[in-house]
């Protein structure tokens, strides 16, 4: 078995992290170092590293990330509108080599991202 990663630590509760949702195929918890007022990571259970090297298989999983995005927006007071990112490989911006999604709202949002 390859070492845990990070998130799988934080999943497995051997890290502590402030959840706001769990189910049998993710978790969502607030992120150590928030870009906006609300900022979310949601987070598969099964540790893919990057969208890039998603599987077919991992097609349900990948939706249900977005599904939980939009029910997260809701119960967090997104009403006004919210960006979900997600960061893949350097050039990317990607620091935690376990799929995630970044729900940040919260503020206005600037467009383009940096
Ligand atoms: P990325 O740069 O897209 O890979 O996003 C990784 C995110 O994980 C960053 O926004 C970090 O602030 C966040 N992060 C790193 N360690 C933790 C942690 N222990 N608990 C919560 N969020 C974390």
């Amino acid at each position: 078995m390859p070492p845990k990663t990070l998130f799988q630590r934080i999943a497995d509760k051997e890290i502590p992290a402030k959840l706001v949702h769990e189910d049998e195929l993710c978790v969502a918890f607030h992120d150590i170092a928030p870009q906006a007022p609300v900022h979310v990571l949601i987070v598969p259970r099964k540790a893919i590293p990057r969208v890039a090297e998603a599987a077919s298989e991992d097609a349900a999983v990948l939706g249900h990330l977005l599904l939980v995005a939009g029910r997260l927006s809701q119960s967090l007071g997104l009403a006004k509108g919210f960006r979900l990112t997600i960061n893949n490989g350097p050039d990317g911006g990607e620091t935690v080599p376990h799929l995630h999604v970044h729900l940040m709202g919260g503020r206005a949002l600037g467009w383009p991202p940096g």
